[in-house]
Order: structure tokens, then C-alpha cells, then sequence
């Protein structure tokens, strides 16, 4: 690739002549020229700039001077002939990123105009764009620096060390951040494995290359999650497997069916102002867990007595009644949902996409179970001193199938019920619903037994589950 740079520091370049880039000129794999932009202002002074024109401060580079280098640079072929890019970097340009250095790196030669001051006369890149010279305006970021030259260095040694033979074990390009998978890069660490008290996750020296691919993998998620929540936001769902997107359901952000992209979702504790939403959103989901084998009157029978804002109302003032909501967030409200803030777009009424629900087998002061805790069936047995807790719902819009939200939902409201003293956990799941009881044994249940469960006045067949979740299982 040959790369020409004008500028009026021709100095300020010699930093490519150190490390890497230094050493792919120098054999060859880069053709440098770096060509001084006074050689072609012929007044006294060497004079490159002018006062703008219709007023305004600092001073503008004269297109009279700029034609007269740029026309002699690319007066020169570029290596067979191939793609040349004009580069104009400019703090008002369209944003350079890896996906721009992986495009430039397929040109032949790039030429780069380094402005000062206020910038170069508009019509340069006006011009050679009207005869058929490709010219990209490009900033390195939301900031302004005082000329174009560490732009230039910084785009030359993004694109550089992409072309082949430049790094010495290409491989390194393959999971950096920004790379094609979307992610920032895992955090990595060296010897040694205890450093100021500070250690590495043993997974990286188990020599389970498995694990050790999954663990980064989650850690680079995270990473993203927290600091860059727009590339989360971009993330291609096809590329996403299942455990990507449990782990990134644990961090607010959900893959709906069918979405392009994951969106952002927050779990959090019930509040008595989601009751209606809450109702609504079980009355969608419950016929999904058994319409296939109960009959719609009987389902509907239940939804009216029993999933009913009240009963929402009821067990958000119960604290025997751990009730945790996942609800929908606008996009922009991206970051504030990765960051855990409370958001200025929550909207009046929520939307809400799951939620989960563990009732604590206590008596309250009249010696009454939480309302709408099932009877403990035979098959679950505690141990003297155990709180047992049923795991009475745990249900996801049907758009969020397979989004990891239920997961993510039953990690939420499990953790808050051991929190409050429970060591046992039961449930019962309609023996058909193949799907719900392998995401339980996911989640470390296991079946003990059967029961007979009323919907609606008809008898339904469930299986039931426990989870020990106190000290020594
Ligand atoms: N008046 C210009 C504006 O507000 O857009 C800023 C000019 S700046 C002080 C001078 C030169 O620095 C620009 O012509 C450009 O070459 C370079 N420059 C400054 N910030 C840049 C950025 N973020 N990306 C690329 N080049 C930049």
C-alpha cells in the first residue's frame, strides 16, 4: 500500500517510523512519502492561509495551495492502478472505526490532507470528488485537535496493521474490540497470577479451553454491557447463542423473537403501580403454560377469579411475596438500564415483557398462608428448621421466548427469596410442558413427584420440582 501524507509539520510524521510501522516500511509492506504543503505556496512568507471569508475567527487553508499539492500527489499512479482514497480527516467528518480501517485496508493508496486552523477551504474535497476521486472526510472522534496529522497517524496505524504481514501473529485481530463479533475485548491478564492481593479467575489456568471461551466471552458482554451499551444495542441477534443471551438478560438487555438486535429490559422488584400491567401480562401469558391441554373456558375462568390486578395489589403489600417484573425499557434509556439508574423516560404505564413470583410458606399475625400460595404437595419434604417457598410463577411474553429473560427472571426472584430466609423451593409445571421443566432442571431443580392442580374447575397434571438453595445442599 502506498500511503502520501501533506502537511505543514512533515516532523510530526516521523513517528511512523517506529515500531510496527516503522518495520513494515522498511521491508516494504508500506510505502511512505510524507511531502510538506509549504513547497507549494510561492509568496514570501510560504503562506497557506487566509482570513475566512463572510467574517468569522482563526483562518482558513487556501485552496489555491492545497490544489496545487494534492494535483501533483495524485498526478502520481497509484501501485497498479488500483483504488485510491482521498482522506480528509476533519472533526466534522463521519466517524472513523474499525469497520472504515477494515474498508481502507483494500485500497491500493491512500493520500491524506492534513488541515490546521480552521479547517481547508470546503471546495478541495468538493473538487477532486466531482473528478472521480474518491474522498472520504473522517474524524477520529467527538473531540477537536488542533491539526489533522495525529488523525492522519491514527488512521494510518489502524488501517497499517491490518494488512497482511504488518503484525506478527495475525491471529491477534481476530477477537480484538470492535472486531466483526460486536464486543470489546475480554479483560486479559499475565504472570503473576497474584498480583497486590489481587488474583485471576481460576478458569484461566484450568486448561479448560471450553470454559475458558465461555468465561471471557461473558466477561467481554459484560464489559460492553457496562461501558458501551450502544454496541450491545447493535449487536446482530443472529449471532447470539443461548448462553449469550441468558448472560446478557442478567444485565438488561433482552433478544425478543425475531428482533434484529437485542433491547433493553430492566428486572426489578413489583411496585404497586405495575398491578394492571401486571394482570394484563399474566392474562397473555398463562394460556401459553397450559392452553394446549386445558380448555379456553376453564383457562378463562381462572384468569378472571385468579390473575387479577388485586391479587397483583395483594402480594406487592405482602413481604412474604417476592415479585420481580421485567419490563421493557425505550432504547435510550440503554445505558441508564446497564448503569441501574432510575430513567426520565420510564413510562406511565410499564411494559411489561415477565415476570416471577416466589410465596413464603409463613402465617402472618391471623395465621393466614400468602394469598394464592398452593398447598405444599406430599412430594415435598423439609427438613426441620427449612423455609420452604413456592415458585409460583415465572412467565415471559411470548416474544421473549428463548430471550434468556426467564432465566434471568428466576435468578432475580430466587436470590431475593433465599435473601429472606428461604432454603427450599417447589413448583409445579403441567407434565406436558416439556419446554418449562428442562429450563427448571437448567436452573437446578429437580422432579420429586406429581400433583393434581384446578384451573378454572378442571383438573390439570403437573410435575413437581424442587431447589435446596440454603447452606449444604
Ligand atoms: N473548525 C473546525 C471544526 O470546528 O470542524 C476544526 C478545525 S481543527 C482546529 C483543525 C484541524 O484539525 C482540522 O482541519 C482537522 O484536520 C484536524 N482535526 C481536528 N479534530 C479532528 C478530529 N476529531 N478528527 C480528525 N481530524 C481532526
Amino acid at each position: 500500500m502506498r500511503i502520501d501524507v501533506v502537511t505543514i509539520f512533515p516532523d510530526y510524521l516521523k513517528v511512523l517510523d517506529l515500531s510496527l510501522i516503522g518495520r513494515a516500511a522498511d521491508r516494504g509492506r508500506l510505502d511512505l512519502h510524507v511531502h510538506d504543503l509549504r513547497d507549494h505556496a510561492h509568496d514570501r512568507h510560504r503562506t497557506v492561509d487566509d482570513t475566512p471569508l463572510g467574517g468569522g475567527a482563526g483562518m482558513v487553508m487556501k485552496p489555491d495551495v492545497w490544489g496545487e499539492a494534492l494535483d501533483d500527489v495524485l498526478a502520481v499512479d497509484a501501485p497498479t492502478g488500483g483504488r485510491r482514497v482521498l482522506i480528509i480527516p476533519t472533526p466534522s467528518g463521519e466517524v472513523f472505526t474499525q469497520r472504515t480501517a477494515e474498508d481502507l485496508a483494500g485500497a491500493d493508496s491512500l493520500v491524506f490532507a492534513c488541515g490546521r486552523y480552521e479547517g481547508i477551504d470546503a471546495r478541495v474535497p468538493d473538487h477532486y470528488a466531482s473528478r472521480g476521486v474518491e474522498v472520504r472526510e473522517l474524524s477520529i472522534g467527538d473531540y477537536v485537535l488542533n491539526g489533522g496529522e495525529v488523525a492522519a497517524v491514527v488512521m494510518i496505524e489502524a488501517i497499517a496493521r491490518l494488512l497482511p504481514g504488518v503484525l506478527g501473529n495475525p491471529e491477534s485481530l481476530l477477537e480484538e474490540s470492535h472486531s466483526a463479533a460486536g464486543l470489546l475485548e475480554y479483560p486479559v491478564h499475565t504472570r503473576p497470577t497474584r498480583w497486590r492481593d489481587l488474583e485471576i479467575d481460576p478458569v484461566l489456568l484450568s486448561g479448560d479451553h471450553t470454559r475458558i471461551a465461555r468465561t471471557r466471552r461473558d466477561q467481554a458482554i459484560a464489559r460492553t454491557v457496562g461501558r458501551r451499551p450502544d454496541m450491545i444495542a447493535r449487536m446482530d441477534a443472529a449471532d447470539l447463542d443461548r448462553e449469550d443471551r441468558a448472560a446478557l438478560a442478567t444485565m438488561g438487555w433482552a433478544v425478543p423473537a425475531g428482533a434484529p438486535h437485542p433491547v433493553p429490559v430492566r428486572i426489578r422488584p413489583a411496585t404497586v403501580h405495575d398491578a394492571e400491567a401486571l394482570a394484563d401480562l399474566a392474562a397473555r401469558t398463562f394460556p401459553d403454560a397450559c392452553g394446549h391441554v386445558i380448555d379456553p373456558e376453564f383457562i378463562a375462568q381462572h384468569i378472571a377469579t385468579n390473575l387479577v390486578p388485586g391479587l397483583f395489589r395483594t402480594w406487592v403489600d405482602d413481604d412474604r411475596v417476592d415479585l420481580v417484573v421485567a419490563e421493557r425499557l425505550a432504547p435510550q434509556s440503554a445505558s441508564q438500564a446497564s448503569s441501574g439508574t432510575e430513567t426520565a423516560q420510564t413510562p406511565i404505564v410499564p411494559d411489561l415483557v415477565g415476570y416471577a413470583a416466589v410465596l413464603r410458606e409463613e402465617p402472618d399475625a391471623a395465621g393466614e398462608p400468602p394469598t394464592g400460595i398452593d398447598p405444599r404437595p406430599a412430594c415435598v419434604q423439609a427438613r426441620p428448621g427449612q423455609v420452604v417457598g413456592e415458585l409460583s410463577k415465572v412467565y415471559v411474553d411470548s416474544t421473549m421466548r428463548g430471550s434468556g429473560l426467564a432465566p434471568a427472571l428466576m435468578s432475580v426472584v430466587t436470590q431475593r427469596a433465599i435473601d429472606h430466609g428461604v432454603s427450599l423451593l417447589w413448583l409445579g409445571t403441567h407434565i406436558t410442558n416439556k419446554r418449562a421443566q428442562k429450563a427448571y432442571r437448567r436452573a437446578g431443580f429437580r422432579q420429586v413427584g406429581t400433583r393434581t392442580y384446578n384451573v378454572g374447575g378442571q383438573d390439570a397434571h403437573d410435575v413437581v420440582m424442587i431447589r435446596r438453595t440454603g447452606e449444604g445442599l
